[in-house]
């Protein structure tokens, strides 16, 4: 690669609060705003010498490191100066995350939802969700911290819905035992199997207990506040950082043409939709990109109050009810602010909200691995979103479309049983299709007897 090409450190970060304004040292453990309690965003106050650089320049740099071989550039830190600037590449923890491909629709998929689109596979990251993105962001600032302020007995800790703690428990895995620990907490019973084989088999502390999302990230709050541990869930806005990639990547896998272009995203604590909007930003003030995306956001109608605050202006956090979303199961998402925020000041022509049904999110699912791709009960989300919102006129039928699937088809496999089961709880509402159902069968080991129950021509 040729000079100039790698990323040296660069900018100046803080963090400032969307309430007050107020602005903090970044190397301070803090999540919200000492003084008024608000969300804070990191802000680097150096933004505006990267506009020295055209974007077209921008987008050759970014296309080179693609092409490279340098293990840091082919991560989320591909676009260090827009992630964490402020870290020299020796601190990156690099453990595969980002870069995720996107998958064209046949035309059976495309035209049962309406047009063709593409489907960005998140669950191809390391512990198979979106969530590795911001994991690499803070647990690499975290080693940065570490070795700069030379820190030891470093405890990590997150509240999940399964996936958050499958990447921090993979990603604090990877730091020194000596100086650095894992904690998790899960609601009991709410995470599947494969989720919550993760975090035990990177070696955390899973610690579970009863209730839901919502009530595990009270606790981590108050353990944030009043203890020393490093929290890392989505309010960390370090999080946010790596996971503006999915923006970034979008944008260079269409080849930065963002003219006509929909993004849907399944909005849980609204973490992801957040990140994105923001990636989006960034390209559009350094003139990488064109023009900002739609963004859609879906949610299930058993936990859907931003979708409640798009259609009435009034945000109220509700109670969940279950939901194969689970991921996304969350009634007050920590998030909503700045969502707020980001809508009024960008967005409020170009962002959509709706929500489906449970049955739509397992048939978008079940449809969608019928045909090529391997989405999770949220991937299954944002198709239906994307089917609904076309049917219903809610968002232009022309142009590009992107749909976000955040996690593997094989962490969620535990819903797609109980659908072919016949076997949810009445609470989920849905009512199963029988063509879209699947069972093994139990023949002998016998090919006459195959052959004859697959109804097989005998060869002349
Ligand atoms: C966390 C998660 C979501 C929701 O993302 P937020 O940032 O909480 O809105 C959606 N899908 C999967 C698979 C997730 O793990
Ligand atoms: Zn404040």
């Amino acid at each position: 690669m040729s000079d100039g090409y790698l990323p040296e450190m660069s900018g100046s970060l803080v963090y400032t609060c969307i309430g007050c304004g107020l602005q903090y040292d970044i190397y301070d453990f803090i999540y919200t705003c000492p003084e008024c309690k608000a969300l804070l965003t990191i802000e680097n106050t150096r933004f505006d010498d990267l506009k020295n650089i055209p974007g077209q320049k921008w987008r050759e740099i970014f296309d080179a490191r693609k092409a490279s071989n340098i293990l840091e550039m082919l991560g989320v830190f591909r676009f260090h100066e827009l992630i964490l600037p402020i870290i020299p590449l020796e601190d990156i923890i690099y453990l595969g995350e980002g870069q995720t491909p996107i998958v064209k629709t046949n035309s059976e998929l495309s035209s049962w939802v309406g047009t063709p689109f593409l489907v960005k596979n998140d669950g191809l990251n390391p512990s198979a969700s979106f969530k590795d993105r911001g994991m690499a962001s803070a647990i690499s600032f975290l080693n940065h911290v570490i070795r700069v302020k030379n820190l030891d007995s470093v405890l990590g800790i997150c509240a999940s819905t399964g996936d958050t703690s499958a990447a921090a428990a993979l990603y604090l895995s990877y730091l020194p035992k000596s100086k650095v620990s894992a904690v998790v907490l899960l609601p009991k019973g709410k995470v599947t199997a494969q989720q919550l084989s993760q975090p035990l088999g990177s070696g955390a502390q899973v610690i579970e207990m009863p209730g839901v999302f919502d009530d595990c990230m009270r606790i981590v709050e108050e353990l944030a506040q009043d203890y020393h541990v490093v929290l890392l869930n989505s309010k960390n806005p370090v999080r946010i950082l790596g996971q503006k990639s999915y923006a970034y990547e979008v944008a260079q896998q269409l080849f930065w043409d963002t003219e006509d272009l929909t993004v849907v995203v399944p909005i849980g604590n609204a973490g992801n939709i957040t990140a994105i909007m923001e990636g989006f930003i960034d390209l559009y003030e350094l003139g990488i990109i064109p023009v900002l995306p739609v963004i859609l956001g879906v949610q299930s109608h058993h936990a859907d109050p931003v979708v409640r605050w798009r259609k009435t202006g009034q945000f109220t956090p509700m109670k969940v009810s279950p939901s194969v979303a689970q991921a996304a199961m969350i009634g007050d998402p920590v998030s909503y602010p700045k969502v707020k925020k980001l809508v009024e000041q960008h967005f409020e022509d170009r962002f959509y909200a709706i929500s489906v049904t449970e049955g739509e999110i397992m048939e978008g699912m079940l449809m969608a691995n019928r045909h090529g791709h391997v989405v999770c009960t949220q991937g299954g989300e944002s198709v239906a979103g994307l089917k609904k919102a076309l049917a219903e006129g809610l968002i232009r039928k022309t142009g590009q479309f992107v749909v976000d699937s955040t996690s593997h088809q094989l962490k969620f496999a535990s819903f797609q049983q109980l659908y072919f089961d016949d076997a949810f709880e009445a609470d989920y509402g849905i009512t199963t299709r029988d063509d879209l159902k699947n069972k093994p069968v139990s023949l002998d080991a016998n090919a006459e007897n195959i052959a004859a129950y697959l109804g097989l021509k005998k060869r002349a």
